[in-house]
């Protein structure tokens, strides 16, 4: 995709600032040559020009003898050596020199035109503005003769680096403010001190090479030495100042410095009408860590922020609030339709794989996007509602969602979600639900699996989708998993069906951990639940992450008698391998693949020979998603052992499943096993 279709639209005030800037520079520019021409400054020397020119063109022309403040504010030698020239008595030759260094700097840098005709003007008025200073206070040719020199000419000097550096900070914190939408003020109040130690300390040798270079020109080395060490200095300074706001692997803004931007942008008088927060989360990004290793993952982030930044448009202010989240402020638009276009080109963008090592990565990206029209200018409130749309993309899966009010059941986001989810375990606001599997051979109910909802005070039912990565990312997941398996436990002695098995999910975190295997024998002892009742579900992501400790885990429960079932089965990481190695005693096949058996022949050929597979290893297969009576019939044919299903029944409370299972009974005694759908949607 070109970049012009990234571009921010230039707005009016930018517009007329830019021209006016280059108005500006072309007046002081042709006064400045006028008063060279019209007044004739004493000869200069060629050779000093020559050395100066050909190092400016180099320094020009290499990325390390840059400062990078942002995107577009980059500090090079240019304004020190074209002081130097204007100390060296030709004001033309300072000009064309600058003229010359931004054709370089550009062309190297690949810059759009109009940031070249920025950077161009606000050099030319600021030398020009310097050469007129000089000119002014009578100070012709050479500054080199230092007895020659009244108190005069060297405050012209100083006068005139001054000015340089005065309207070189102003120009690009005017430019700065009104590209990213931020008071002028407040814009200068972040670069300020920036920029002017930076370009006020190699502004500051150009004096001295101006007597160096007239004293000998095998002087040059040494003035190169003096001036690597100064820019080298003034850079490590800088990068020391930087590192308090910014993120230090990827150079991105970080949380502190984007909440502060965001704060900036919007909190005083004037505040730009339109925007969009967008909040980027990569998918899998846990997977490219766990299975090659942190060194990769890092190489991936800056990749990342690297395509981000590049990807966005150039008003756009980019920051990585932590982990492998992201964020961009974008304040140019002001219609819906351009929202969506830019965020859905650069969710393409983002998406495509990375070359890490020379090897393809691919990382997807959930991208949340709050308009400021819909949510309005608070900082918090803006990144609350991208936070609420981006969670809602990563559990749809859908790429990209937009924040609106009527988002649906959860209008909190993660962040709030997280603070919630500690008083929730401690009041006791998780509930289980309850699912029947049926034996396939002859329809009796050979287990019922417990799943976790949460009764927020507030939001009414969540999902344990919506939760439990959250907790999975905190210490929360422990207590969950034992207080589900302590309510599932003792809800089914209550339930009194002694042959029917309780299975409970457990968690990656839950199987690494060294003290899961006590915890959960210590809550069977609690609640007098006879292990060899009891079916641990384990994701097949858990079977290879941190592989020994689970192992561990996992021999250790099937030791004490508990059964392992691999939940969500043919998705694609656990290796036949892996099942043998470890004590599994089922899978179950991963829901999708049931979902669409009767649809597609390849779903339907892949759990066939899970089936037929797992058989030989001498596995129980158990299929979830049974939603139709086909699909109960077909995977009978299969070999299929167990199933659940909507068609069986949904997931219930306890009361609910006591009903459904005397009723079943009931219907079984009847001497018709496969009527799930009559009692399906027991009260
Ligand atoms: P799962 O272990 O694969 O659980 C089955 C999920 O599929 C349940 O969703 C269930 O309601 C749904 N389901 C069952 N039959 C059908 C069907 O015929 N059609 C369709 N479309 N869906 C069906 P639920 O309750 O929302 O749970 C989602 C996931 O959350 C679970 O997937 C499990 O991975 C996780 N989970 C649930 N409870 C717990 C828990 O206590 N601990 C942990 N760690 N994870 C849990
Ligand atoms: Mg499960």
């Amino acid at each position: 995709m070109p970049d012009s279709q990234l571009a921010p639209r230039a707005g009016f005030g930018g517009l007329f600032a830019l021209i006016a800037t280059m108005l500006l520079a072309a007046v002081l520019s042709l006064a400045l040559v006028w008063s060279e021409f019209a007044v004739g400054y004493p000869s200069f020397s060629w050779t000093m020009f020559g050395v100066i020119a050909g190092l400016l063109v180099i320094c020009e022309g290499t990325p390390r003898t840059w400062i990078s403040l942002d995107r577009i504010d980059t500090v090079t030698l240019l304004p020190m050596y074209a002081y130097a020239l204007l100390l060296l008595g030709s004001p033309s030759s300072a000009l064309g020199v600058a003229i010359l260094g931004n054709l370089v700097h550009s062309a190297t840098r690949q810059q759009p035109p109009w940031v070249w005709l920025l950077h161009l003007s606000r050099t030319m008025v600021s030398v020009a503005t310097g050469g007129l200073v000089l000119f002014a206070m009578s100070v012709r040719g050479p500054v080199t003769q230092f007895e020659k020199i009244p108190w005069r000419w060297a405050l012209a000097i100083v006068l005139a680096g001054v000015a340089i550096l005065v309207l070189d900070t102003v120009i690009t914190e005017v430019s700065a403010s009104m590209r990213r939408r931020v008071s002028f003020v407040a814009s200068l109040r972040r670069g300020l001190a920036l920029r002017l130690t930076a370009v006020g300390s190699l502004l500051s040798l150009a004096p001295i090479w101006v007597i160096g270079i007239d004293s000998s020109v095998v002087l040059v080395p040494l003035l190169g030495i003096t001036t690597i060490l100064v820019f080298t200095s003034t850079r490590r300074a800088l990068e020391r100042a930087q590192e308090a706001h910014h993120d230090p692997l990827t150079g991105l803004a970080n949380r502190r410095s984007f909440s502060e931007h965001l704060g900036d942008v919007y909190g005083g008088v004037g505040a730009p009408a339109g925007g969009a927060l967008l909040l980027m989360d990569l998918d899998g990004f846990k997977e490219v860590n766990d299975h090659l290793g942190h060194d990769v993952g890092d190489a991936v982030l800056v990749q990342f922020a690297d395509r981000l930044t590049s990807s966005l448009p150039l008003n756009a202010y980019a920051g990585r609030l932590g982990g492998d989240e992201f964020a961009a402020l974008v304040t140019w638009t002001k219609r819906h339709d351009d929202v969506d276009s830019m965020v859905q080109n650069l969710h393409a963008r983002l998406t495509q794989p990375l070359i890490v090592q020379g090897f393809p990565v691919s990382v997807g990206v959930s991208i949340g996007v709050a308009l400021v029209r819909e949510v309005g200018r608070s900082g918090a409130e803006l990144l609350h509602a991208a936070d609420v749309a981006m969670y809602r993309a990563k559990r749809l899966a859908t790429g990209v969602e937009h924040y609106h009010d009527d988002i649906g059941a959860i209008q909190t986001g993660r962040l709030g979600l997280l603070g919630d989810l500690g008083a929730a375990v401690r009041d006791n606001e998780l509930r289980v639900d309850y699912q029947p599997q049926l034996s396939m051979t002859d329809g009796h109910v050979v287990a019922v699996e417990a799943l976790v909802r949460w009764q927020h005070p507030k939001h009414g039912t969540i999902a344990p989708n919506d939760f439990i990565g959250l907790a999975e990312q905190t210490d929360l997941i422990g207590p969950i998993t034992e207080m589900v398996l302590r309510m599932a436990t003792s809800g089914l002695l209550e339930l009194g069906a002694k042959d029917v098995r309780l299975a409970v999910n457990t968690s990656v975190r839950n199987l690494q951990d060294r003290h899961f295997s006590q915890n959960v024998l210590a809550v069977l002892a609690e609640t007098g639940f006879p292990a060899d009742r009891l079916e641990l579900e384990v994701t097949e992501r858990s079977l290879i992450t941190n592989a020994h400790q689970t192992r561990d885990t996992i021999a250790d429960l099937h030791a004490a008698g508990i059964r392992i079932t691999v939940d969500g089965f043919g998705t694609g990481y656990a290796s036949y391998q892996t099942l043998r190695l470890l004590k599994i005693d089922r899978v179950k096949i991963d829901l999708e693949f049931v979902l669409r058996l009767m649809q597609d022949p390849q779903d339907r050929a892949i759990v066939r020979s899970v089936i037929s597979l797992a058989h030989e290893l001498g596995l129980e297969v158990v299929a979830e998603g049974v939603e139709a009576n086909e699909t109960w019939d077909t995977l009978g044919a299969m070999g299929c052992d167990a199933a659940q299903g909507f068609w069986i029944a949904t997931p219930m409370s306890l009361t609910s499943l006591w009903v459904w299972m005397r009723e079943w009974q009931r219907i079984s005694l009847s001497g018709d096993p496969a009527c799930g759908a009559s009692v399906d949607n027991a009260p």
